[in-house]
């Protein structure tokens, strides 16, 4: 341990969420998954074979999404099926299964295919009010750093 470090274990309850939110903003923003450089692989779908679903809060989401946006949100605006996802991706497995929706929208104008909530910035545009798809998940990589402090 070098001279200025702090033990975690001497830490608050409050002080460890603060270090845990760092830890992870950071690791989301620079080191996703362990690379260095990669951003929001949990959010954007690229060349894998990944979905962002399923997600079972859909309507309590579209209801956070009215009052914030101060308008009627469609469910079809926010959220893809089964037959509109298969069809959109057929060389994807995961993006066969039904037990995988309803899946979050992705941008398929662009070729990296993020969410369509992820900013420019790689943030998530509504995070105080994400689904608990997004709000439970970890990758390993960062479960592994979390566990440690
Ligand atoms: S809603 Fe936010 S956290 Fe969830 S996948 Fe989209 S950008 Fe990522």
């Amino acid at each position: 341990m070098s001279r200025h470090s702090v033990a975690t274990t001497t830490l608050s309850v409050p002080e460890r969420e603060a270090l845990a939110d760092d830890i992870t903003l950071h690791t989301c923003l620079r080191n996703c998954m362990g690379m260095a450089g990669i951003a929001a692989g949990c959010c954007t779908l690229g060349t894998r074979d990944y979905i962002i679903g399923p997600i079972p809060d859909t309507e309590a989401l579209l209801a956070r999404l009215t009052k914030l946006w101060g308008r009627e949100v469609e469910h079809d605006e926010i959220f893809i099926g089964h037959k509109e996802g298969s069809a959109l991706f057929p060389d994807k497995p995961e993006w066969q299964r039904e037990v995988c929706y309803p899946a979050l929208r992705v941008k398929t104008e662009d070729a990296s295919l993020p969410c369509i909530f992820l900013s420019d910035e790689n943030l998530c545009s509504i995070h105080e009010i994400r689904s608990v798809t997004c709000s439970r998940y970890s990758c390993d990589h960062l479960k592994d750093l979390l566990v440690a402090i």
